[in-house]
């Protein structure tokens, strides 16, 4: 049955919607994974702020993923069913941890979270005024992507700073 829900959406197309958060989801599935096994490789100095932080982002990157299911399913579409298409439809792809060391570990991380910054803006905008359900849940995401940054780039500084000081008492 045609959803009253979807008739306040104006000037924009609900398929697009679909499109636009069924990308979205593929990015929140691989930015979950990316933390997961994050998470158990990273190796060396303040590991364990590291891993304390990347296991925080883990679990709400999947909760990130399940708001965005949730939309999809109101909105009449379905969510990507098979993870094969998680990497067709990603926008910000997956970084393989190559180097271990934390701060590699970081910056790889530090770069996901602002391509989710960008791309909940993009959407952010074509959705303003247009399908406010959708806004109001991109803009929420949005607002812990922003955290995530925040705090990785806080802590990306603290360990370097950490390792300053140590070099300067050699
Ligand atoms: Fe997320
Ligand atoms: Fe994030
Ligand atoms: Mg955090």
């Amino acid at each position: 049955m045609a959803r009253v829900g979807n008739s306040i959406i104006k000037g924009i197309e609900v398929e697009e919607v679909i499109k636009l958060l069924n990308k979205a989801y593929a990015d929140e599935w691989l930015a979950y994974y990316q933390y997961y096994i994050e998470e158990k490789v990273v190796k060396g100095i303040m590991k364990d702020a590291a891993i304390a932080e990347l296991q925080e982002h883990a679990a709400d990157e999947l909760r990130h993923a399940d708001m965005v299911a949730q939309r999809i399913l109101q909105l009449g579409g379905t969510p990507l069913l098979n993870p094969k298409k998680w990497f067709t439809h990603t926008n910000c792809g997956y970084e393989e941890p190559k180097d271990f060391d934390v701060l590699a570990i970081l910056e790889d991380a530090i770069k996901g979270e602002q391509c989710a910054i960008k791309t909940y803006s993009e959407i952010i905008e074509i959705t303003r005024n247009k399908d406010i359900v959708t806004y109001d849940i991109v803009s929420q995401i949005l607002a812990d992507e922003v955290e995530h940054e925040e705090d990785l780039v806080a802590l990306q500084e603290d360990i370097s700073e950490f390792i300053t000081q140590i070099r300067a008492k050699d």
